[in-house]
């Protein structure tokens, strides 16, 4: 049965992120030939539903309001919740993103509905469709199905396909006016303080060059650094890393950290464990490089490297150097 699905778009700094497609291809797998919807929200983001019909949207919301311009639960919901008056979805997609950890449930409540977490696929067709997500820190999945009601679903960034341009819809695009008072602005983002890092974001990088504690001190993640630097890499690390002071917690990647699930990920000086494990084992290709050849990384690495990681990184960068000429 033909269902209607709304996705949230997974707005940063007045852009669509990767995610946003990923979630229309799913969305328009969800509606079996039912309606697709997209709501965005922020500040300056009209421009944002332009060509989104020819990914397959039926109808775009927008919501652009300077009260939107950071993420505010009270605020979103009541914007979001115009949309899902006009639409009347069953499902409602969003990114398993740091915005969609909070609001899924914010909005599951708001709707009574049931919500899947964090999925990384999608099996089965029609009304049988069962949605992944993987448990227990990533060593295992379950496989979920909703009989009834809205489901709510966070999507895991990087691991869907993306919805492909050349539906040719129309699309209709449908500008809500919401005005905000208190007490949807109980709590205000003022200011969001961005910690400086390789420029490229660490849960849609297709590569990272990721740092434990083998690399010794802050000035290690200098030879990874020039690494990424050539891949178009993102820099990511693991707690031990932070812990010890290396780099910035905003780098960690782990059950207490991000989840990232890029085509390449280079684990330098990083013993592998599940709690590091936990944020980036669906990597499509891991590459580890540890002196230890008993360390636990090599059990999920596609590639193992047994030696030290400051004689290795170097000899890699300047064959990629070579072969990138
Ligand atoms: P280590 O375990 O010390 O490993 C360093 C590795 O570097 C070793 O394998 C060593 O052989 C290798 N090495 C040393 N020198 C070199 C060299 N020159 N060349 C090559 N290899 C070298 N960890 C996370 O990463 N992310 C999380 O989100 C996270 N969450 C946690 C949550 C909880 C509740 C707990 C209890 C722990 C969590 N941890 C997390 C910590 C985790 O258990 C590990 O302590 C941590 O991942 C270890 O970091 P590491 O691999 O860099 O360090």
């Amino acid at each position: 049965m033909s269902k209607k699905v709304l996705v949230l778009a997974d707005v940063r700094r007045q852009k669509l992120r990767n995610v946003t497609l990923e979630m229309i291809g799913a969305a328009t797998r969800i509606a079996d030939g039912g309606e697709v919807g997209v709501v965005i929200l922020g500040k300056d983001i009209k421009a944002l539903a332009d060509g989104l019909g020819n990914y397959g949207v039926d109808v775009s919301y927008v919501v652009d309001s300077a009260e939107l311009e950071h993420y505010n639960p009270s605020a979103y919901r009541k914007a979001f919740m115009e949309a899902v008056r006009d639409f009347e979805p069953s499902a409602i997609l969003m990114a398993h993103s740091a915005v969609g950890r909070d609001f899924g449930p914010v909005m599951a409540a708001r709707l009574g509905a049931g919500q899947v977490s964090d999925i990384v696929d999608i099996e089965g067709e029609g009304d049988d469709l069962r949605f992944v997500r993987p448990i227990y820190a990533g060593k295992a999945f379950t496989k979920v199905r909703i009989k009834q009601g809205t489901t709510i679903v966070t999507v895991r960034p990087n691991n869907l396909t993306p919805a492909e341009a050349g539906v040719g819809k129309a699309g209709t695009v449908k500008e809500l006016a919401v005005s905000f008072e208190q007490p949807d602005l109980a709590t205000m983002v003022r200011e969001i303080v961005e910690k400086a890092n390789t420029g490229v974001d660490l849960t849609e990088a297709k590569v990272i060059v990721s740092g434990g504690r083998g690399v010794k001190d802050a000035s290690g993640f200098e030879p990874l650094k020039e690494l990424a630097d050539l891949l178009g890499a993102a820099v990511g690390a693991s707690r031990g890393a932070c812990d010890a002071g290396y780099c910035d917690y905003s780098l960690q990647i782990g059950q207490t950290g991000k989840v990232v699930t890029p085509d390449l990920y280079i684990a330098c000086g990083i013993s592998g464990a599940i709690q590091h494990l936990a944020g980036m084992s669906s990597s499509k290709v891991i590459v580890a490089i540890n002196k230890d050849p008993e360390a636990p990384i090599f059990q999920v690495a596609d590639y193992g490297i047994v030696g030290d990681l400051f004689e290795v990184v170097p000899m890699l960068t300047s064959e990629f150097k070579n072969v990138l000429a």
